[in-house]
């Protein structure tokens, strides 16, 4: 069931903010641990945009047997990314497979605006979402939306502060309902990342992912 983009029941629901800073555990933005494969468009390596280590017990609800650290894969050079993703995370080998990669628009970055390959690292922390970050009703979630991509890039677990309802997310692969994971945004007009000039183009990523066959989705929405 895909719960309504505002209302008192997202109070409780606990999420966070992910931003550039240490904590103990070893979250990070960047950075190539994964075997990625390359972009079926614009050929280069997917990025390894961020990589949460589900030895956090905040992240509990993500952990699987199989699995130790969640990355969130996607080209970020070219169009394939506005269509649906599915990817597919082996944690034995640590190789990332694509299983539907759908572009229609065969757009890729001009060479001197392309986001570097794999991107830098830096490492990530997790703080509590503010009051402000929860959209408990509709002047909440406009707020909420002014913060996001202005004050912090990334919002994990909690309230996915959609601009539409997704339809279905039901897993393409196994048919279990997908797990609502992270969502990255970024205004054109701040450096919320250290390392690298991230331009997402007015646009919402929005990482989905199934534990019972470990495939991850990316979705997009405009802001
Ligand atoms: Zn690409
Ligand atoms: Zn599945």
């Amino acid at each position: 069931m895909i719960n309504e983009p505002y209302g008192q029941h997202w109070k409780g629901h606990k999420g966070f903010r992910a931003i550039e800073g240490s904590d103990v555990y070893h979250h990070r933005f960047g950075g190539q641990e994964w075997n990625v494969p390359k972009c079926q468009l614009c050929g280069e390596d997917l990025h390894q945009i961020l990589c949460f280590d589900l030895k956090d017990d905040r992240l509990s609800e993500l952990r699987t047997s199989k699995l130790e650290e969640l990355p969130l894969i996607s080209c970020l050079n070219c169009s394939t990314l506005w269509e649906p993703q599915l990817f597919q995370l082996d944690p034995t080998t640590k190789n990332v497979t694509v299983l539907i990669q759908n572009d229609k628009e065969k757009w890729i970055q001009d060479e001197e605006d392309k986001i570097p390959v794999p991107l830098p690292y830096t490492k990530f922390k997790l703080i509590n979402m503010l009051g402000e970050d929860i959209p408990v009703n509709e002047d909440a979630y406009y707020d909420a939306f002014d913060l996001f991509g202005q004050e912090y890039i990334c919002r994990l677990l909690g309230a996915p502060l959609y601009v539409e309802k997704p339809n279905d997310i039901s897993c393409p692969t196994c048919n279990h309902d997908m797990k609502y994971v992270s969502s990255i945004t970024q205004d054109f007009d701040v450096d919320l990342v250290s390392v690298v000039d991230l331009f997402l183009g007015e646009m919402i990523i929005y990482f989905y992912f199934c534990k019972e066959c470990l495939t991850l989705k990316t979705e997009i929405q405009g802001t």
